[in-house]
């Protein structure tokens, strides 16, 4: 496999990247950490005349909290960065935890934040958790930016609202009351493994009663899914084993699961079961105030 014939820019402004993408265009893609990208370069998949690299926006590699706006993480943020993270450590653990499972040590120093969510893979690990924890993405072009739900903006395997002359510049975490949250990947091998499934799960408890809660699994539909009706059953409600156990059969219905080399639908349907009520329970154990 021969990397192919294509003009590499490497920008030194977010300004500099974004005149080149709207002269470019359709010719170019973004090069972020290159962990996606450089495989589909090599076997033909992608075959862009220019490849717009995003190295030098080092000021896109931090995570801070803006008043009013919430936890900010740089869109070249990577999963080793997250792991590290202080704020992100003392607000919300799952994330750190979360990243630090993500393949290998090379693919956890070199993917980005920005990356995982672009490449819109339904395997993905962080996308469940942030759609969790209600995150938007902010996209910048050279005529504006815009600021879209996460959720809304992974539309399908390998497809998102962004579009050829965007760039992802930051995930946003709105501040939002005591949350409890966590992921639960199942994966085939210990370590660097790929979902089968993961269940991501956040919540705010009051009084022993789910104040709020949004539970996303991922690896069971063509992008992140919301177990809407779970949650449904669950908003508002005194918090009890048998409530939690009726969520969890209501996400396993809901989900869109299908067959193949790493598990049979039925059981990842069986996965969603048992890994949402583990992951309730460890987010309300968390998120109780
Ligand atoms: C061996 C291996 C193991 C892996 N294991 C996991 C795993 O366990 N969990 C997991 O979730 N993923 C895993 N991945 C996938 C991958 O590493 C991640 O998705 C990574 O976060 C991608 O980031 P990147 O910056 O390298 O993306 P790139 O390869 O640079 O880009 C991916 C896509 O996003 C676009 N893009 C990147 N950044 C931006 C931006 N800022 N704005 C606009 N478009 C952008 C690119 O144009 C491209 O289409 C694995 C990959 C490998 C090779």
């Amino acid at each position: 496999m021969y990397m192919p014939d294509f003009e590499y820019h490497a920008p030194k402004t977010l300004a500099d990247a974004c005149v080149l993408l709207d002269e470019l265009g359709e010719r170019a893609i973004v090069l972020g950490g290159g962990s996606d990208i450089l495989h589909k370069l090599k076997n033909g998949h992608l075959t862009p005349e220019h490849v717009v690299s995003l190295k030098h926006m080092t000021h896109l590699t931090e995570i801070r909290h803006e008043e009013g706006r919430g936890i900010v993480i740089g869109a070249l943020v990577t999963p080793h960065g997250v792991y590290t993270s202080k704020i992100l450590q003392e607000r919300y653990l799952s994330l750190p935890m979360a990243s630090h499972e993500m393949g290998n040590p090379q693919v956890r120093n070199r993917g980005t934040v920005g990356g995982n969510i672009c490449n819109a893979s339904p395997l993905a690990d962080l996308p469940p958790l942030l759609i969790a924890l209600n995150a938007s993405v902010k996209v910048v072009q050279y005529a504006g930016e815009r600021i879209v739900p996460l959720e809304d903006f992974i539309c399908g395997p390998g497809k998102t609202l962004i579009k050829r002359d965007e760039i992802l510049t930051e995930v946003i975490i709105p501040d939002q009351p005591a949350t409890g949250s966590t992921y639960i990947k199942f994966g085939l091998r210990k370590a660097g493994a790929l979902a089968v499934v993961g269940v991501a799960v956040a919540v705010t408890v009051k009084d022993n009663v789910l104040a709020d809660v949004r539970i996303v699994m991922g690896a069971v539909a063509p992008v992140p899914m919301r177990a809407k009706d779970a949650e449904a059953l669950l908003r508002g409600q005194t918090i009890t084993d048998v409530l939690l156990e009726q969520a969890a059969d209501s996400a396993a219905a809901e989900c869109k699961p299908i067959t193949d080399l790493r598990g049979s639908a039925e059981y990842r349907r069986e996965l969603i079961r048992v890994l949402t009520r583990r992951a309730l329970r460890k987010a309300i154990d968390e998120g109780h105030v």
